[in-house]
């Protein structure tokens, strides 16, 4: 059966998946969602025979309908194959008491890279469906992870050119040096003198520019988004959720049918909706762990039902979170809305106008399977510290919250089997990692230093995301005021009066 995207914010609009991805967000400034969610058509003890490749079909066909076999498959091929480091693309480790999916064995060590490797091939698949003539140009804002891996997705993809903007004393050290080198020559990457918040509203207004969208049409160019607000991002990341949940189910962890609980470290939304997504086809998770670092909006808004976003943006270890608008908030408050498009609509622009609003008490009602909580920065660094001093596993700073917030819900006394979403390589942020278990005794080396000093300590050897940057030469410097992206995109593509 055709599955149709809606716009969160106009009920009038009906688009192919194929479409929806094309265009990343809607006409007028909603997120593109499923008329219904699908329910899985393969039972769990079928897919935990499958390879990650395979569930990934079997999970995807429902939702990208109007693909063929043939070209889901190429799609899936192309995305998860040797650039992974494991052939499990996803494993699991069990420590501290839960199993950590670790989603960093992609080309740029972090959790994006598991939707964006394939999201380049969904998109050019799209394109030709649609006979689209134009070259696409992807538009990015990036807390750090984003940028790297769709500009590694995007590099030198033909018919393609990606613009990504990342806020230029936001990100660390390693995800930055990641991004200014990257080859390709369809990529660009420019900092931003703002924040992540200011770089999405930037790239939110560069999309909802109708006049520049026709100059780009004359140009032969049209936008598309990499960001998780495109549905082509989060149909891939309900993939590993389901695969698992198999995988414990094959390995004799849990028995078929027992319920899971899921703990997302947590910035802008995407990861934990494709979990909740996952819960709506028919996967057995019980709670859905919100975690948060010290930008904890969305701690207060599971608390009080008000999103509130009116507060200090702070910069933490885990800036990949460091984020005060979640976009994909929206999809879910659509759902909770009963799929009103009027009524979340009148949210949105309370968020916008206002930077806040209150969502009713039936809604409140619906998001009882939700948890939120969050971490300090002490406790951040706490848990890092512990987990390695008791089993010799380290994590990063990101997967670190979510552990720190899972340890807190425990307390609870909720003995349920948990997955903890592990987002990134603890080499991608070094630094912190290895300030949290000793900081005096590392304080006086190197960036580069700390990597093999990691690699010693962990016992793992250094990925080659790494390896690859220790020398690379850089490429991009362009750095520019949050108010002149919209100039800065239209020199790059030579379009427009300003150059
Ligand atoms: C992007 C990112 C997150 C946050 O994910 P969302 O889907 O934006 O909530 C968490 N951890 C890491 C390492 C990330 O790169």
């Amino acid at each position: 059966m055709e599955l149709f995207y809606r716009s969160t914010r106009n009920d009038s609009v009906k688009v192919t998946a194929s479409q929806a991805i094309l265009k990343g967000l809607a006409d007028d400034g909603g997120l593109f969602v499923p008329e219904r969610i699908p329910v899985l058509d393969r039972s769990l003890k079928e897919l935990s025979d499958m390879s990650y490749g395979e569930v990934a079909y079997e999970v995807m066909k429902l939702f990208l309908t109007d693909f063929t076999p043939e070209e889901l498959k190429a799609c899936i091929a192309n995305a998860y194959d040797s650039k992974f480091d494991t052939t499990e693309i996803a494993p699991l480790v069990k420590a501290d008491g839960a199993y950590f999916l670790e989603l960093f064995h992609g080309a740029t060590i972090a959790f994006k890279d598991m939707a964006l490797s394939i999201l380049p091939h969904l998109m050019t698949t799209s394109a030709k469906k649609n006979n689209i003539k134009n070259d696409i140009v992807i538009l990015t804002a990036t807390s750090g992870d984003t940028g790297k891996a769709a500009l590694a997705g995007f590099a030198d993809v033909k018919g393609t050119k990606i613009i990504v903007f990342y806020p230029k004393d936001g990100v660390s050290p390693i995800q930055e040096k990641q991004m200014v080198t990257q080859k390709g020559d369809n990529t660009y990457v420019v900092g931003i003198k703002g924040n992540f918040d200011d770089a999405q509203t930037g790239v939110k207004n560069i999309f909802g520019n109708k006049e520049l969208a026709k100059v780009m049409d004359e140009a032969g160019y049209q936008f598309s988004s990499a960001n998780s607000i495109n549905i082509g991002r989060l149909v891939p990341q309900i993939v590993y959720y389901i695969y698992s949940y198999v995988k414990l189910l094959a390995n004799e962890e849990i028995t078929d049918g027992e319920k899971i609980n899921v703990v997302v470290p947590t910035g802008n939304f995407g990861n934990i909706l494709a979990a909740y997504y996952a819960k709506n086809m028919g996967l057995p998770i019980a709670k859905l762990i919100c975690a948060s670092n010290e930008n904890k909006v969305l701690y207060d808004f599971f608390s009080t039902g008000v999103y509130d976003r009116n507060r200090e943006f702070k910069l933490t270890s885990s800036p990949s979170m460091d984020i005060l608008i979640s976009s994909n908030l929206e999809r879910l408050i659509y759902r909770i809305a009963g799929e009103s498009a009027e009524a979340n609509k009148a949210l949105m622009t309370d968020l916008k106008e206002k930077g806040r609003y209150e969502i009713t008490p039936s809604m409140r009602e619906e998001l009882k399977d939700f948890y939120g909580n969050y971490a300090s920065e002490q406790e951040t660094a706490d848990t890092i510290e512990s987990i390695y001093e008791n089993t010799g596993y380290v994590i990063d700073t990101h997967t670190a919250v979510a552990a720190a917030v899972y340890r807190k819900y425990r307390e609870g006394g909720d003995g349920t089997k948990t997955v903890i979403a592990s987002t990134a390589s603890p080499f991608k942020f070094t630094r912190s990692v290895m300030d949290a278990i000793d900081k005096d005794k590392y304080d006086s080396m190197t960036d580069f230093e700390l990597v093999d000093e990691l690699s010693r300590i962990a016992n793992v050897t250094v990925p080659q995301a790494i390896e690859d940057i220790r020398t690379a030469p850089i490429l991009h410097t362009r750095v520019c005021d949050r108010t002149e992206m919209e100039t800065v995109v239209k020199n790059i593509l030579k379009i427009g009066s300003e150059q």
